[in-house]
């Protein structure tokens, strides 16, 4: 396999494989007494030994050797019992200096006097080597319970505490002064707890557990070409498909060199919410004020003061969880520039004077076309508008902005529309076939209201417009453009 593995932010997790003092106490009380039984039967040999050979018969140390046995596991031969238990307790000295817990054991260990012939001596150290690996070891640890779920083992509280506070740190480390306050949401217990040692995490496996929901290593980097996803899933056995997932910007052909591939899904087991101040500059945002000018003709609009944003400095409450932030809420602002406000002046000036036939007036032209009636006197009586000429179904627009007070159909008007422009003002389009507006809309000078049509008292499609002013019909003639 070609993809190389790279060490997590944090350390990687390692299983403590330890032991200490306290640990051989059953087993060597135990073996103690077997060799207390033994060496009381060598000492009564010994007598009837000089006894029957009647003087000092010496028996050489070296005629007898002491074998180190581990479940009927023959480990070193040594050349004293007291080598043999230094073996042991080295082994487990080594092994206790790292974690501080009470451990025990519950294998049989055997240290037995045999005969020296032939036999080749193994020093104190090589059966401190022996023994690694072979001694069953149980710790008296502490259980991780995060909302009353077992979560993991570790050597003792102030083991899981610091951890819970490493992780605390880590998403608190950038807040410095600003930090408002720091929860785990999660409430996080322990109880003791007697387990194979090798269950019992280590300080930075707890914190990579509590961070990310597993120990150990989350990335390859590759570092070998002609790597594929694939290969990285069978090196770390893992479903390729699932690999995948997890790497969705990654297709299966060869990776870059350093390509970072996601080996796991981080899923916390304890959420820290972090809240603190932050301070920024934001846009104030200007203020649009709209004056009614009455010497402005209505429709017209005149920016006398543009608008300009001005600026603030906002301090807010920032809460985050495991450094996501999840709200954020103004606690107070300053404002470092004030907006301008922006003045626009708006032409309500309705013209109820009669004007001149030459067409300066204020309202805009309903329908483009000839003028086929005009206003006044007419052989069939008085005509209260003009008619325009046009076909069925041509747009009709508002002469000017203003309210829809009546669409409907009237008798000789047919279908009509009445828009009211305040002051009085009054413009009708009548014998319409469609409506485009209802009673009450508001319209803008130019929108589209409605169509020509032939309903009413008419003899061919066209357009009745009419101006009036309180109630009075003018000459539309007069106030169109
Ligand atoms: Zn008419």
């Amino acid at each position: 396999m070609v993809a190389s593995q790279k060490k997590n932010v944090l350390k990687d997790a390692k299983y403590i494989k330890s032991i200490d003092n306290n640990s051989l106490n059953k087993g060597r009380i135990s073996h103690t007494k077997k060799v207390q039984r033994i060496v009381s039967t060598a000492v009564v040999l010994l007598c009837v030994a000089f006894l029957i050979f009647g003087g000092f018969n010496l028996v050489s140390a070296n005629n007898y050797a002491y074998k180190l046995t581990v479940n009927g596991d023959e480990l070193a031969i040594l050349a004293s019992e007291s080598e043999a238990q230094s073996a042991i307790d080295n082994y487990l000295n080594q092994i206790s200096d790292q974690t501080g817990m009470k451990l025990s054991y519950d294998d049989d260990v055997q240290i037995e006097k045999v005969s020296a012939d032939g036999v080749v001596f193994a020093s104190t150290s090589d059966a401190t080597s022996a023994l690694d690996g072979k001694l069953n070891i149980m710790a008296d640890a502490v259980g991780v319970y995060i909302d009353g779920n077992l979560s993991m083992y570790v050597a003792d509280e102030k083991t899981a505490r610091t951890a819970v506070d490493k992780v605390k740190e880590y998403y608190s480390a950038d807040a410095g002064d600003s930090l408002i306050s720091i929860d785990v949401l999660e409430e996080v217990a322990v109880s003791p707890a007697q387990v194979e040692l090798e269950k019992v995490l280590d300080a930075d496996s707890v914190v990579n557990m509590l961070m990310f929901g597993h120990i150990g290593n989350h990335y390859y980097y590759i570092a070998d070409s002609g790597c594929t996803l694939a290969d990285v899933a069978a090196a770390n056995n893992i479903d390729a498909a699932q690999l995948s997932k997890l790497n969705p910007t990654l297709n299966n052909s060869e990776l870059p060199l350093g390509t970072e591939v996601v080996l796991a899904q981080s899923e916390p087991l304890i959420d820290v919410q972090v809240a603190k101040k932050v301070v920024g500059i934001q846009e104030l945002a200007y203020k649009t004020e709209t004056i009614d000018n009455t010497s402005l003709a209505r429709g017209n609009e005149n920016v006398i003061t543009k608008g300009e944003n001005g600026q603030e400095e906002v301090t807010s409450k920032v809460v985050e969880t495991n450094g996501v932030v999840v709200s954020s809420q103004r606690l107070s602002a300053v404002t470092l520039e004030e907006p301008v406000d922006q003045v626009i002046e708006r032409g309500v000036k309705i013209v109820v004077a009669s004007r001149s036939n030459s067409g300066s007036g204020i309202l805009g032209w309903p329908l483009a076309g000839n003028i086929t009636s005009r206003f006044g006197s007419r052989s069939l009586g008085y005509h209260t508008g003009i008619d325009i000429d046009g076909s069925v179904g041509d747009t009709v627009f508002a002469a000017e902005s203003g309210t829809v007070v009546f669409a409907a159909y009237s008798g000789n008007y047919g279908n009509i529309i009445k828009i009211d422009h305040g002051g009085g003002l009054e413009t009708w389009y009548a014998h319409l076939s469609e409506f485009y507006v209802n009673s009450g809309d508001e319209v803008s000078r130019g929108d589209s209201i409605g169509a020509v049509g032939v309903t009413g008292r008419t003899t061919g499609s066209h357009l009745h417009f009419e101006v009036r002013i309180n109630d009075v019909a003018y000459n539309p003639l007069n106030y169109l453009d």
